[in-house]
C-alpha cells in the first residue's frame, strides 16, 4: 500500500478532495500562511507570489494547488516535471496562460535543465526569450507573458537548484498528519461516501495510515468493500478483518518501509549503512528511499540519520522481533 496514487484511484480521490482552505484538514500552519498570502494578493489585486509545496507523496500537494486556484477564482493548468523535457514544452505552456492563472508543476525537480532557466525569467519578469534558428544566425525573441502564479510540488526540495528555490515567495513544508487529523479526514470521507463507520473503526484506520490522507482514504474504501460484501456494519470487527486481509501493519508501515527496516536491522546489523547501499539492497531508487520511506521511519522513531549513515533504533529492533546484539 504505497503512498503513490494508482490510476483507478484518481477518480475516487477527485470526489474526496476538499475544495477550499477551510475544508482542508490539518496542516494548520501551512493553511494560515497560505491564507495570508492569498488575502494580501486579493487586497492588492495582483497575483500572489509563487508557492513551493514540499513533502512526501499523498499529503495533499495537488489538492492544495487546486485550492489556491479555487480561492483565487482563477483557472488552473496542471503539468509535471517529467512532461517538460525541453524548454519548448515549457514555452508552450507558459505562453498559453491567461492573466492570473495558476500553473501547477508536480515533481518540479524532474524538469529538464534547459526549461529551468526559462522558468527563472518567467517567474521573475513574466517574460521568456524564445530562440529562433540555429548556430550563428540564431536570435532570441522576447515574449511577454500574462502574470501567473506558479505552484510547484516536490518530494525533494533539496534537489531544486538554488536559483529556482529562491524565486518562490513561500515554501510550505507539509508534514505527516497526526492520528486525530487523519481521523477527521476519514470521518469526512465516510460522510461523503455515505458510509456509516464506528468511531473506533475510524481511529483504527487513522493509526494505520502512515500519517497520509491518501492511504487513509484508501483503507476506508477497503473497509467499505468488506462491509458491502459481507453485509456487516462498519464496526471495529469489520475494520480489523478488512485491514488484516490487506496485510496492513499495526503501525501503518507498508511493504517498502518494512523491507528497508529489515535490511538495516538484519542485513546491516542495525547500521550505519549508506543510502545508496541500502537502496541497492532493497532494489529501489535512492531518491524513493530518501523522500518517501525515510521521513516516515524517522518520524516513527525507527530510524535515525547520522553522518555515517542510517541506523536502526532500539524500537526498530523490537518492531522486527530480532534480538538486539548486546554490543549495540
Ligand atoms: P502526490 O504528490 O503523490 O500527487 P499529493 O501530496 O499531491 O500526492 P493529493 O493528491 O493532493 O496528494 O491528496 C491525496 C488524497 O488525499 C486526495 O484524495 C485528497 O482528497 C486527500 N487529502 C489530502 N490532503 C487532505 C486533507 N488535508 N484533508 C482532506 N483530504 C485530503
Amino acid at each position: 500500500l504505497s503512498a503513490q496514487a494508482t490510476p483507478t484511484e484518481l477518480s475516487f480521490e477527485g470526489a474526496l478532495r476538499p475544495g477550499s482552505l477551510d475544508e482542508f484538514v490539518g496542516q494548520a500552519k501551512v493553511r494560515k500562511q497560505l491564507r495570508l498570502l492569498l488575502d494580501a494578493a486579493t487586497i492588492q489585486q495582483r497575483s500572489p507570489d509563487h508557492i513551493l509545496l514540499a513533502g512526501p507523496p499523498g499529503l495533499g500537494k495537488t489538492t492544495l494547488s487546486m485550492i489556491v486556484a479555487a480561492e483565487l477564482e482563477k483557472p488552473l493548468h496542471q503539468t509535471s516535471g517529467p512532461a517538460i523535457q525541453h524548454a519548448g514544452d515549457l514555452a508552450a505552456v507558459l505562453s498559453a496562460l491567461t492573466p492570473g492563472e495558476v500553473l501547477f508543476i508536480d515533481e518540479i525537480h524532474r524538469m529538464a535543465r534547459s526549461a529551468e532557466e526559462m522558468l527563472y525569467l518567467a517567474m521573475e519578469d513574466f517574460r521568456i526569450d524564445i530562440m529562433v534558428g540555429k548556430g550563428a544566425g540564431a536570435t532570441s525573441i522576447p515574449l511577454e507573458l500574462a502574470p501567473f502564479t506558479l505552484v510547484g510540488a516536490t518530494t525533494r526540495a533539496g534537489l531544486l537548484p538554488n536559483p529556482l528555490r529562491d524565486r518562490f515567495g513561500f515554501t510550505a513544508h507539509l508534514e505527516f498528519y497526526a492520528d486525530d487529523e487523519l481521523a477527521d479526514v476519514v470521518r469526512r470521507a465516510a460522510r461523503l461516501l455515505d458510509f456509516e463507520i464506528a468511531p473506533d473503526g475510524i481511529g483504527e484506520i487513522s493509526r494505520r495510515s502512515r500519517g497520509t490522507p491518501r492511504i487513509a482514504n484508501r483503507l476506508l474504501r477497503r473497509v467499505r468493500d468488506y462491509c458491502l460484501v459481507h453485509g456487516t456494519p462498519g464496526d471495529t470487527e469489520s475494520v480489523h478483518a478488512a485491514l488484516h486481509l490487506y496485510d496492513v501493519d499495526e503501525q501503518g508501515l507498508d511493504r517498502l518501509d518494512r523491507e528497508v527496516l529489515y535490511a538495516v536491522v538484519e542485513r546491516f546489523g542495525g547500521g550505519p549503512v549508506g543510502l545508496s547501499t541500502l537502496a541497492v539492497s532493497v532494489g529501489e531508487e535512492a531518491e524513493t528511499i530518501e523522500s518517501v520511506v525515510e521521513p516516515f521511519l524517522v518520524r516513527s522513531g525507527l530510524l535515525t540519520r547520522t553522518p555515517r549513515g542510517r541506523m536502526a533504533t532500539r524500537r526498530a529492533w523490537e518492531a522486527t522481533g530480532i534480538p538486539m546484539p548486546d554490543a549495540l
